[in-house]
């Protein structure tokens, strides 16, 4: 499988605006951000979906969310709140298929986050 653009920027090929890095994981601001905090948290390790976490990367995963806690709390918009969220797949919007933890903050988010209504 190729490299994503993902492993591109843990490699340095291309830049990026990057905010956090430890041996397992590296955070950098979204290139087209969708709120005024947007931010992707990602493992080192190139996990291609949520489908493909295996069993000895629960705890690369739980990483994932201590680091978006551990920036939103350093950027001071911990007590505010914010939203994290993982896309899977097609239907799940996903573009880049490294996984990638968006954190999005600094102003109220709608709930549900999709425009259409659910019918039943
Ligand atoms: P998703 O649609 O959940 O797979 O999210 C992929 C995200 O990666 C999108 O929000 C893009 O804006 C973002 N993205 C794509 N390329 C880059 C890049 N070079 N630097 C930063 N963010 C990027």
């Amino acid at each position: 499988m190729s490299d994503t653009i993902f492993t591109k920027i843990i490699n340095r090929e291309i830049p990026a605006d990057i905010i956090y890095e430890d041996d397992s994981a590296l955070a950098f601001n979204d290139i087209s951000p969708q709120a005024p905090t947007h931010f992707l948290v990602i493992p080192k390790k190139p996990i291609a979906t949520i489908n493909d976490i295996q069993p000895e990367d629960k705890e690369l995963v739980g990483h994932l969310y201590w680091v978006a806690a551990q920036i939103a709390e350093k950027q001071g918009f911990a007590e505010q709140g914010f939203r994290t969220v993982m896309n899977c797949n097609e239907y799940g919007g996903q573009t880049v298929y490294h996984i990638h933890l968006h954190v999005l903050a600094g102003k109220p988010l709608g709930w549900p986050p999709y425009q259409e209504k659910l019918k039943v």
